[in-house]
C-alpha cells in the first residue's frame, strides 16, 4: 500500500464509522417522528410508507432523506405546499447528534468513560473490531439506547401522550438488562441505588413524562452519575431556550442534553465523586 493512504486508512475508516452512526441516529430520529405521528392513532408503524398529512400524497423517497429532504423543499409538501413542521428535521437533527455521540464514546475506546473502567489507551476502530471487548461495546449500546429513549420521552411529553406502563417496563428493563452485561456485579448495586434516587427526585416533578424519564436515566447510569446529570440540567434548559426557544419547566429534553453531557464528560464529572 502507498504509504500516504496507509496513513490515512485508519482515519478514514474511523470517520466512515462516524458517518454511519450518525446517519443510523437520524434514521433512528426519523422513525420516531412516525412512531409519535401513527402511534396515538392506532395506525401501524411499519407498514405504509409516509404521507402527507394535508394532501395524503405520498412522500417520495428523495423527499424521506432525514434533514435534507426538508431543507430541500423548504418545509413545504412538494404536491400541496402545506407546510410541514419543523419538529421532524429537529428531530431527526437530534438522532443524528446521538449517533455522533455514540462515536465519540465508540472512537475514543472509553475515553470519556470513569478513568480504569475500560482500557482507554486503545481508540479507534480498528483497535475495537481486532479487540472487541464486548463489555465496553455493550456499555455503549445502553448509553446510546438511552438517549433514544429520552428523546422518545420528549416526543411523548411534546404530544401530551400518556406512554403505557409496559413500555416504561420494557425499556428500563432493557436498560437493566444492557447495564448488567456491561458492568458486571459490582456495578448493580450501583443501578438500583439509581432507579431509587430517580424515583425520589421523581417525586418533587409534577411532570409525569420526566418522573418516567428520570427512571430511566438512574437505571442506566447509577445513582451519582444521576445527581450529576440532574445537575446539569439547568444549564442544559437555559441552552435550549437560547437554541430553540419555549421557556416552561424542567423537560425530557433538558434530561437528554444532560443526559448527552453526562456520556461525553463523564470522567471529568466522575472526579466531583472522587473528592
Ligand atoms: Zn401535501
Amino acid at each position: 500500500m502507498h504509504p500516504l493512504l496507509e496513513r490515512l486508512a485508519v482515519p478514514l475508516v474511523d470517520a466512515a464509522a462516524a458517518a454511519f452512526l450518525c446517519i443510523l441516529g437520524a434514521t433512528v430520529g426519523s422513525f420516531l417522528n412516525v412512531v409519535a405521528h401513527r402511534g396515538p392513532r392506532g395506525e401501524s408503524v411499519v407498514a405504509g410508507g409516509s404521507r402527507c398529512p394535508a394532501c395524503g400524497s405520498p412522500v417520495r423517497w428523495h423527499d424521506n432523506v432525514p434533514v435534507l429532504g426538508w431543507l430541500v423543499l423548504r418545509g413545504r409538501c412538494r404536491d400541496c405546499r402545506a407546510p410541514i413542521s419543523p419538529r421532524y428535521p429537529l428531530v431527526e437533527a437530534a438522532g443524528f447528534l446521538i449517533g455522533a455521540v455514540a462515536a465519540v464514546e465508540l472512537l475514543s475506546g472509553g475515553g470519556t468513560l470513569p478513568a480504569g473502567r475500560f482500557d482507554a489507551g486503545r481508540t479507534g476502530i480498528d483497535v475495537l473490531l481486532a479487540h472487541a471487548d464486548w463489555r465496553f461495546l455493550l456499555a455503549c449500546a445502553g448509553h446510546a439506547l438511552l438517549l433514544v429513549l429520552l428523546l422518545a420521552w420528549s416526543l411523548a411529553e411534546a404530544d401530551r401522550v400518556r406512554v403505557p406502563a409496559w413500555c416504561l417496563a420494557a425499556a428500563a428493563g432493557a436498560l437493566a438488562g444492557i447495564g448488567c452485561a456491561a458492568g458486571g456485579p459490582t456495578v448493580e448495586p450501583g443501578r438500583a441505588a439509581g432507579a431509587t434516587a430517580a424515583v425520589i427526585l421523581g417525586a418533587a416533578v409534577p411532570n409525569r413524562w420526566l418522573r418516567q424519564a428520570l427512571v430511566l436515566a438512574g437505571v442506566a447510569f447509577g445513582w451519582q452519575p444521576l445527581v450529576t446529570t440532574v445537575a446539569v440540567m439547568p444549564v442544559a434548559a437555559v441552552v435550549r431556550g437560547m437554541v430553540a426557544g419555549g421557556a416552561g419547566g424542567p423537560s425530557c429534553r433538558d434530561l437528554l442534553l444532560a443526559a448527552a453531557v453526562q456520556v461525553l464528560a463523564w470522567r471529568w464529572l466522575d472526579a466531583v465523586w472522587a473528592r
